[in-house]
């Protein structure tokens, strides 16, 4: 489906996710990260969450007919360019978002597998993980962190960057789908991301970015940011590989500047 892609120079990119009142994860991450990388930010709602930087107080899921009704809202009248998807919180979520998918088809789809906050608050049902693994060969790049490419897989948790990078060429030989494997929770003195695609769909079957970890404690939002980050500059370029090294590009200066933000006592958000 990627082949369908039209490059536009501002693309229209959906952002299908929860919500972070505070301004630092979810659809407030998104659209800040679409701006910046110079796409047009929308956004639909799957579950409304009560958080700040110091965790998740509750969360509240609106009818999946109401969610239906957001969904199709936009794309009756707006030609998307590209979707991101992140939180899905519950089973029924996931049926609606997927049968929107068959429906209306749009030419580029990233799905961040959000589960668990870094808080430690689930995002997700763990009910709901199967289907979350079913979705996966409906999208054109997954973005797993460590520790839900491991339950993705049925695995435990990767500690090195080496064993990390098998897994994601595991999940993409057994989806089909290209995974970007971050290294972002990893103990490792650089942060390391990669693109993995065991089709040959890349020119390399591995693409990776290694940069120097910033020393921040205001990462909050990081995954939601970048993967939408992804689904803004391939709908712009159509090359991943350029896609990866300009997000990773743009993420460094964000984590860079995050503590200039002093937004919350908790994990604060990226300098978007
Ligand atoms: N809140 C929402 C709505 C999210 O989608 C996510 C992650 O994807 C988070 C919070 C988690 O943010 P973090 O783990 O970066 O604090």
């Amino acid at each position: 489906r990627t082949s369908q892609l039209a490059l536009r120079q501002t693309p229209r990119i959906l952002s299908i996710a929860g919500t972070d009142p505070t301004g630092g994860a979810g659809v407030q991450a998104d659209l800040k990260s679409i701006a910046a990388n110079g796409g047009y930010g929308m956004a639909v709602m799957t579950a409304l969450v009560a958080q700040n930087t110091r965790g998740v107080r509750s969360v509240h899921t609106p009818p999946v007919a109401f969610l239906r009704e957001q969904l199709h809202a936009v794309s009756d009248d707006v030609t998307i360019d590209a979707v991101k998807i992140g939180m899905l919180a519950q089973l029924d979520v996931i049926t609606e978002v997927r049968s929107w998918l068959s429906e209306c088809r749009p030419p580029l789809v990233v799905l961040d597998p959000v589960m668990v906050a870094t808080s430690g608050d689930r995002l997700l049902e763990p009910s709901a993980e199967q289907a979350l693994r079913d979705l996966i060969p409906q999208v054109d790049l997954v973005t797993p962190n460590v520790f839900e490419l491991a339950v993705l897989l049925g695995e435990h948790p990767a500690a090195t960057w080496a064993k990390v990078l098998e897994q994601g060429k595991r999940l993409s030989a057994s989806t089909g789908v290209t995974v970007l494997v971050k290294g972002g929770h990893l103990n490792e003195a650089n942060c390391p991301d990669a693109l993995v695609n065991t089709q040959g769909l890349l020119a390399r079957s591995v693409v990776e970015v290694a940069l120097p970890r910033i020393s921040t404690s205001n990462t909050h939002g990081t995954g939601c940011s970048l993967s939408s980050a992804m689904a803004t500059v391939q709908a712009r370029t159509g090359d991943w590989a350029q896609s990866l090294v300009e997000v990773k590009d743009w993420l460094q200066d964000a984590l860079a500047h995050a503590d200039d933000l002093e937004v919350g006592q908790g994990n604060g958000p990226i300098h978007h």
